[in-house]
């Protein structure tokens, strides 16, 4: 083979034609480098779904690269000289090609990258300009703060994008964040769109094959598997949704009902984290929707804040905080990871709803990760690493840079506070303001501390009781504590009592 001048490593990740290590590349003189490795498979057990989208969307891309006139050199899963992990394939083709250069883009995960870091290759590093904010400007934007908040990060970034601003620079509205405009549970006659589904072509069938056989032993189906793999259908997925998603996603963000797995949701974010839609043009569309009247100013706000506020937030914190920041846990959790986040038998009817779509399409929306599996697991003080390794496994969108900040921070509050001001603790009156869940569930949500009282409630408490020492003296938990002191002795003890009966049915191994 003729030496090559440059290898360009392309991700699984990293499927975009206007990736920074794509630049400059020389079709006459350089290569692109792809390869599926056991080891990013597997590192945790990433639901089956996840590992075909990627090497689908992969074996997709290299096609398109190479219709492009550009050599690519594709490493398949079953390639018996395949090493199995990315710096083992790096160095391989580093020696057959002669290559005088290697060039990458920045990972999305610090272990990925300290792993290509430490091979003790030439690397040329680019930074990962599909994001809005790189990791130095971050850093320069977090220097001097004892705290963070996203909010003011999220208003510099819309000044800087020019987003739904007036002509003099004062946001559309009069106000930067619509949030509480967010926030209506979903009335009977409203319905969800049907989801817009993409039919697996040959390429796709062939990688759902090989990941039946090579991932049988992790958790989740297969079966139904309807996510775009090319870029021509993600932006079709995103169209559907600018039509028929987006107007109502404002009102509806936050609630949650039976057997709705998308509600308004726009289930982009796994096409968008792997590269197959762009974040700029996503942001212009929805600044346009608003200008051009058919979508109102909650909507299109609630969705930007979505992507340029907390998309790049959390992954700003997440660079500037690594590899220390996984190892948090504030609390102290030690209680292991229930065995129903992997099954969903359990009679929690919210809980069995999140966690039954999750391993049926390895997806679930916000709210539900954040107040459901995510607020139970901290009610219940579960050791935040074995919720960080559910989250990663389980859903299509994830990858370290945004789950683990998302999962250990703000759900956990793990980090002391860093990425968010006040834990997202709350009973299951939340649950029932915001869903139909209640109404199909076993346990009365008017309970606490009956048997047969809703488990979010007495967990509630326990957990409000439990962290008082640190808790009271958070601004935004005062109201909770005020509630805390009113109630007599008696009803504390009894939430307290029913709390700890709870966590000892955890600890014993029974599903609530
Ligand atoms: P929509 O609700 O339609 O939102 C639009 C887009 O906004 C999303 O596609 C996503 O790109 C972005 N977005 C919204 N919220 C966030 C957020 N908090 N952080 C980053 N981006 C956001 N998102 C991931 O992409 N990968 C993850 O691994 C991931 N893990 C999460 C773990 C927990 C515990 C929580 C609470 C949230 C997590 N999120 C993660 C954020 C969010 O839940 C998903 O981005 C969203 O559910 C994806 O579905 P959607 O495309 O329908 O999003
Ligand atoms: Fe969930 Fe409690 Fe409502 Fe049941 S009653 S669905 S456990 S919040």
């Amino acid at each position: 083979m003729m030496p090559v001048r440059r290898v360009c490593l392309v991700l699984g990740d990293q499927l975009s034609f206007d990736l920074a290590s794509l630049a400059d590349l020389d079709p006459r003189r350089d290569a692109v480098l792809m390869v599926e490795v056991m080891e990013e498979a597997t590192h945790v057990g990433h639901h089956p779904q996840k590992i075909a989208l990627i090497f689908s969307a992969m074996r997709h891309f290299a096609q398109a690269l190479q219709q492009r006139g550009i050599l690519v050199q594709y490493v398949t899963l079953d390639d018996p000289l395949n090493t199995g992990s990315v710096p083992g394939e790096l160095q391989r083709w580093h020696a057959s090609l002669h290559a005088q250069e290697i060039h990458a883009t920045e990972c999305g995960d610090w272990r990925l990258e300290h792993a290509i870091k430490t091979s003790g290759l030439p690397i040329t590093w680019h930074s990962d300009s599909r994001f809005l904010c790189s990791r130095a400007e971050f850093a320069a934007w977090a220097s001097g703060k004892p705290q963070l908040r996203m909010e003011f990060f999220y208003r510099e970034m819309r000044r800087k994008q020019r987003l739904l601003l007036n002509n003099d620079g004062s946001p559309v509205g009069g106000a930067w964040n619509f949030d509480a405009d967010n926030r209506k549970a979903l009335p009977k006659k409203v319905m969800a769109p049907y989801p817009a589904r993409f039919a697996p072509d040959a390429i796709t069938h062939e990688v759902l094959t090989l990941v039946g056989e090579r991932f049988a032993s992790h958790y989740g189906s297969l079966e139904g598997f309807d996510y775009p793999v090319t870029h021509t259908d993600a932006q079709d997925l995103w169209q559907y949704f600018l039509d028929y998603g987006l107007a109502a996603f404002g009102d509806y963000q936050d609630a949650m009902a039976i057997d709705e797995p998308y509600l308004f949701h726009a289930r982009i974010s796994a096409a968008l984290n792997i590269g197959l839609l762009d974040l700029r043009q996503l942001c212009s569309d929805v600044d346009s929707a608003y200008w051009s009247g058919s979508v109102g100013l909650n909507a299109a706000e609630g969705f930007i804040r979505q992507l340029i506020g907390w998309r790049e937030y959390v992954r700003g914190v997440y660079w500037l905080k690594m590899p220390d920041y996984a190892e948090g846990n504030s609390f102290g959790n030690t209680r292991a990871l229930p065995e129903f986040y992997w099954t969903g038998q359990t009679t929690m009817n919210c809980m069995r709803q999140a966690i039954g779509q999750s391993l049926k399409h390895a997806y679930a929306h916000h709210i539900q990760r954040l107040m459901v599996t995510g607020n139970f697991a901290l009610l219940a003080g579960i050791a935040p690493r074995q919720v960080c390794e559910w989250y990663l496994a389980i859903y299509m969108d994830a990858y370290d840079w945004v789950e683990l900040p998302n999962t250990l921070g703000m759900v956990m509050h793990a980090d002391g506070g860093y990425l968010g001001s006040k834990p997202y603790c709350a009973s299951g009156q939340y649950i029932k303001r915001m869903s139909d869940y209640c109404g199909g569930c076993a346990y009365k949500v008017t309970e606490s501390t009956t048997d047969d009282a809703c488990p979010f409630n007495a967990l509630y408490w326990h957990f409000v009781m439990r962290h008082g020492n640190v808790l009271r003296d958070n601004q935004r938990m005062v109201m909770v504590y005020k509630n805390l002191d009113r109630m007599d002795a008696a009803k504390q003890n009894a939430l307290w009592q029913r709390g700890e009966t709870l966590l000892s049915r955890l600890d014993a191994g029974e599903a609530l």
